[in-house]
């Protein structure tokens, strides 16, 4: 389930509507035109993919989450205010996860050698697991990186426009988020960002 955010004003009261923080969509060659698969209100190939129920949307349309992300098919969108304005935005990037590409197993698996060899050599059980977190960690950054560079060009290429930096619509600011937005209702800078679990 994903986080909600809103903006409650310290000087008004004003609370906004709860949003998701962010959510994911499947980036599709054209428009499906199909009323069963929502789409994005300004992206209409973008097919925003429910949660729970991921799977079976990425199966209509004859993906699997490996496949679509290995396709950089897989797009996220942030949601954003602005703290000149208080405006919310979205922000889209291409979503990658090099955990979820390769299964969360291998890493685990690859580290486990190590751990169970500082534990039962030292003697130490806790130096086991200090020395399973390492290579986890390890690992998992390595994997991530060499899933990066197994991807498609054409999905290598989407990645570079990940570099582009959020910025408001209506203003233009890069000022984004954190804490004294902008207030829509009275336009002091009291705005702070709630973040909750539900709606
Ligand atoms: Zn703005
Ligand atoms: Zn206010």
């Amino acid at each position: 389930m994903p986080n909600f955010h809103r903006i409650k004003c310290d000087h008004c009261g004003f609370k906004s509507e709860p949003s998701p923080e962010s959510y994911l969509a499947l980036e599709l060659d054209k428009p499906t035109g199909l009323d069963s698969s929502p789409s994005h209100p300004d992206n209409p190939a973008d097919i925003i993919i429910p949660n729970p129920g991921a799977k079976i949307c990425l199966e209509a349309h004859g993906f699997t989450f490996k496949s679509a992300m290995k396709d950089g098919r897989i797009v996220k969108y942030i949601r954003k205010y602005c703290r000149e304005c208080g405006a919310p935005f979205e922000f889209r990037k291409y979503y990658i996860n090099g955990l979820q590409m390769a299964g969360c197993l291998t890493p685990v698996l690859v580290s486990l050698v190590p751990a169970l060899l500082t534990g039962l050599l030292s003697g130490h059980w806790y130096l086991g697991i200090i020395a399973f977190l390492g290579c986890l960690g390890v690992t998992a950054t390595i994997l991530g990186f060499l899933t990066e560079r197994m991807l498609s060009k054409n999905h290598a290429e989407k990645l570079l426009q990940n570099k582009d930096i959020p910025r408001c619509p209506h203003c233009a600011s890069i000022e984004t988020t954190g804490s004294r937005i902008k207030c829509p209702e009275c336009g002091f800078r009291s705005g702070k960002l709630i973040v909750t679990r539900s709606k």
